[in-house]
């Protein structure tokens, strides 16, 4: 899945259950419907479903010849702004994903009074290095 800002691949990283796309260099974070719930509520998926999903995921994006930067990197709909605890964030209006800029998720969820969650960052950033 191509990141909508620099049009770089996004990495597929299991974070607490939930299967994040996360782009490296602008260090943004897509969530597909219900996975920032998930996040919240640690409904959390085993390894086996994620992996399941990882495949569909990746299936449906390689059958996809060309992705249209400024549309949902997921399904190509739409986007407009939509605002969680007065934080302005791309949501795609045929699938409901969510693509949040670098810091905004953070924010987010230490506006939700989840500050801990926000740490999950430095271990997307963290394994940056050793990724690349
Ligand atoms: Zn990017
Ligand atoms: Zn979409």
């Amino acid at each position: 899945m191509d990141c909508i800002r620099c049009a770089g691949r996004m990495q597929k990283r299991p974070v607490r259950g939930v299967l994040l796309d996360y782009c490296a260099p602008c260090d943004a974070i897509w969530l597909d419907e219900g996975e920032l719930e998930a996040l919240l509520s640690r409904r959390s998926r085993t390894r086996a479903e994620l992996q399941a999903q990882e495949q569909a995921e990746a299936s449906r994006e390689s059958s996809r010849a060309v992705s249209v930067l400024e549309l949902c990197p997921r399904c190509q709909g739409r986007l407009s702004v939509t605002y969680i605890r007065a934080i302005p964030v791309d949501q795609c209006s045929r699938c409901r994903g969510m693509y949040f800029d670098q810091g905004e998720l953070p924010a987010i969820l230490r506006a939700l009074r989840r500050g801990p969650l926000a740490r999950l960052w430095m271990r997307l950033r963290g394994s940056r290095a050793a990724g690349a």
